[in-house]
């Protein structure tokens, strides 16, 4: 049973809590995370409002975690980010300014913060991305307002480290995707809203699916429970001076391949793919330089991207066909 603390909901298994606290707990990550580590404190924007200093300073006084996962961000698909940038650099800023000042505050032994690839600038002179290579240059104008939200992200648990001491550090993980993705129309990311519409067109005989853009840009993808295990490991026994590259070795797929990959996972080989090109295409290619985390957490074995689509449709299907549960899902 979660427990209830002030009223608020909380997924927490009380009798195991080992003093690891996750924001963000309520999201494609943190349910990953839930599901592999359920002894840790799982917090919503139902339990604290991050963007609220006093329950910042309250979540952490009343449960006084030794270690955070800060997850907690305003996340969101292109049109998301292209039609809200205030809200993206408004909420993230507060969000993260004030889960990093307190965990200083309340002496947190060990935080780790979650940027993205997109904070990295929209042009490199070199691919894949070096963790050296962030601040190089403006990042894509779609979701700028987003990555100087991730950047200010960075410089600011780096900064802490530096000044006060503090083993706080940082990942950069490529796109994510599986269960719990948030497959709401204007909110969703690429992988969510592909398999809504294979699903939809499947469900209503369709043999055609459109798709924004041209498919053309490279996208590397993660299997969101591969990174909860990668956060946790590095939670348990490494620390890093800077950020570190997340992302799975050798893959850097095109959109519409990652198209085409769907299709054969969910069985829908008969549907075309169409592209409406007016749309914007996005960054062309952001696939990171996994060197570090080679270095530092040695081979990994990922999740294959058929497999992963495979699951995370499944799951899809099971949890979300009926229109209650995704009111439920997304509420
Ligand atoms: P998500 O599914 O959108 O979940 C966001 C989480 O943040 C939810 O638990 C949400 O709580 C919480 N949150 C938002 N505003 C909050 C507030 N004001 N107070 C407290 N909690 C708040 O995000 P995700 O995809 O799991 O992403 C996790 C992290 O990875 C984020 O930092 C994101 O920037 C980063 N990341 C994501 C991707 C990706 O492709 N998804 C790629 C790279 C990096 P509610 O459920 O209550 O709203």
């Amino acid at each position: 049973m979660p427990k209830t603390f002030s009223n608020k909901k909380i997924f927490v298994n009380e009798v195991n809590y080992l003093g690891l606290l996750v924001t963000g707990g309520s999201g494609l990550l943190g349910h990953a995370l839930q599901k592999i580590k359920p002894n840790a404190l799982y917090i919503s924007s139902k339990d604290y409002d991050l963007t609220k200093e006093k329950e910042v300073k309250a979540m952490f006084e009343e449960h006084k975690p030794t270690h955070v996962l800060h997850l907690a961000a305003r996340v969101g698909g292109i049109k998301d980010n292209m039609k809200h940038p205030a809200e993206f650099i408004h909420q993230n800023i507060l969000i993260n300014t004030q889960v990093v000042h307190y965990a200083y505050k309340y002496n947190v032994e060990k935080l780790i913060g979650i940027l993205s690839n997109c904070a990295y600038p929209d042009v490199a002179k070199k691919y894949p991305l070096k963790e050296e290579q962030l601040y190089d240059g403006p990042p894509q104008s779609t979701n700028f307002a987003y990555a100087y939200s991730k950047r200010v992200l960075g410089v600011q648990i780096d900064s802490y480290r530096k000044q006060y001491g503090c083993n706080f550090f940082s990942v950069i993980p490529c796109n994510l995707y599986g269960p719990y993705d948030n497959f709401n129309e204007t909110h969703s990311h690429f992988v969510a809203s592909l398999l809504k519409k294979i699903h939809e067109a499947k469900k209503n005989k369709k043999n055609t699916l459109p798709l924004l853009g041209s498919g053309k840009p490279l996208r590397q993808y993660l299997y969101s429970e591969d990174l909860a295990q990668i956060l946790l490991l590095l939670l348990d026994k490494y620390d890093s001076e800077g950020p570190i590259n997340i992302a799975p070795k050798d893959e850097n797929p095109a959109i519409k391949d990652i198209a085409r990959i769907a299709l054969k996972s969910t069985k829908s080989e008969n549907i075309k793919i169409t592209f409406d090109t007016s749309f914007p295409d996005g960054q062309y290619r952001k696939d990171l330089c996994i060197g570090k985390q080679l270095k530092i957490i040695g081979d990994f074995e990922f999740t294959s991207l058929s497999e992963g689509l495979k699951k995370t449709y499944e799951w899809y299907i099971k949890n979300a066909d009926t229109q209650s549960k995704l009111e439920e899902i997304w509420a």
